[in-house]
């Protein structure tokens, strides 16, 4: 059972867990508009399944009926300056969410295994470089705040039931499939354009802060894997390098040969009230104990969402 099945890591791991056989329900939340574009082309092979993270009893309901066997709670509020305009909300989904959800299957079918999206977020200004997984916890927005309650109700679900509970801390990871309001997509979004003569500059905010990004492809292995251990553990996934956004524009222009000056501005409103820096993960743990490794170079993803949005959009 897959919950945030319409979006980016959903919509990966679903296509990996029914390349491996398994039958997989996804959970959607109600909406007045089509959230089905990343997984269209699954629907015929999955159940999708009605219920809300702020609905109690929605949630328990689907756990009994479907007694799944692994649950990967994947659903959030989940992109960071929104969470400063609705706290209250990333809260209840980010935050109280993963409570209710536990709740659900504790009450209903405790042998499930569960996964938590935990988030690089949490380490915030980052109190060591580079972090893993024994790193406190220093997050710097509303959604961070949300993610690490989060992350620590697992945590406690797993050492006062004896429950299968694990967190992932995974660090940013990005897609052709990623929203166009996080910075990855919103530069190879902008080069397409520009590329193509639909726009002429790209309006961003601080080009100074650094991310280790992944593929999202790759990660959903992670998360799977922490599932099939004889031990319940947490495990920071990330490619450990580092580049700034800066560096993304450089090597997304460059791509299209666009010189990245001539395009990218600097808007003040895309300034967030409180920054993470720079974020790099020790991934080490999940290396040796999962046998985990990126397959995709920072490089190589750049290319391909670029690529994809010069597709899409000519
Ligand atoms: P996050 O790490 O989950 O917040 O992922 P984002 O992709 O939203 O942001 C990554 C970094 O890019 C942050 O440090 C942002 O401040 C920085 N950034 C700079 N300009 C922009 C912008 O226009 N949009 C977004 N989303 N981020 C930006």
């Amino acid at each position: 059972m897959i919950t945030g099945v319409t979006g980016q890591d959903g919509s990966y791991l679903a296509e990996l867990l029914l390349d491996k056989g398994y039958e997989v329900i996804g959970v959607v939340r109600r909406t007045s508009h089509d959230s089905y574009e990343r997984i269209g082309h699954l629907l015929d092979r999955l159940h999708v399944v009605a219920a809300d993270l702020l609905d109690q009893h929605s949630l328990t309901t689907v756990i009994r009926d479907a007694k799944p066997a692994e649950v990967y709670n994947l659903a959030a509020q989940s992109f960071v300056p929104t969470s400063w305009n609705q706290p209250v909300l990333t809260g209840e989904f980010t935050a109280l969410g993963v409570t209710r959800l536990l709740e659900a299957i504790r009450l209903a079918h405790p042998q499930a295994r569960f996964y938590q999206a935990s988030s690089s977020e949490m380490f915030g200004k980052a109190v060591e470089t580079p972090q893993r997984e024994s790193t406190p916890f220093y997050p710097r927005s509303p959604y961070g705040v949300a993610k690490a309650y989060g992350h620590w109700i697992t945590v406690n679900y797993r050492e006062s039931y004896g429950m299968f509970a694990v967190s992932g801390i995974l660090f940013n990871h990005e897609s052709p499939r990623r929203g166009l309001e996080f910075v990855t997509r919103k530069v190879s979004d902008a080069v397409a354009r520009i590329k193509l003569g639909k726009a002429g500059e790209l309006r961003l905010g601080n080009l100074d802060s650094g991310r280790d990004w992944g593929f999202a492809g790759d990660y959903v292995e992670a998360m799977w894997r922490m599932l099939q251990q004889p031990e319940p553990k947490d495990y920071v996934v990330g490619t450990g390098t580092m580049h700034t956004v800066r560096d993304l524009c450089a090597a997304a222009f460059s791509h299209v040969g666009l010189d990245w000056q001539k395009y990218v501005k600097i808007d003040p409103r895309f300034v967030r009230p409180a920054e993470v820096d720079t974020l790099l993960a020790d991934a080490s743990r999940a290396r040796r104990e999962l046998g985990w490794a990126p397959k995709v170079s920072f490089e190589q993803l750049v290319k391909m969402m670029v690529d994809a949005d010069v597709e899409r959009l000519a």
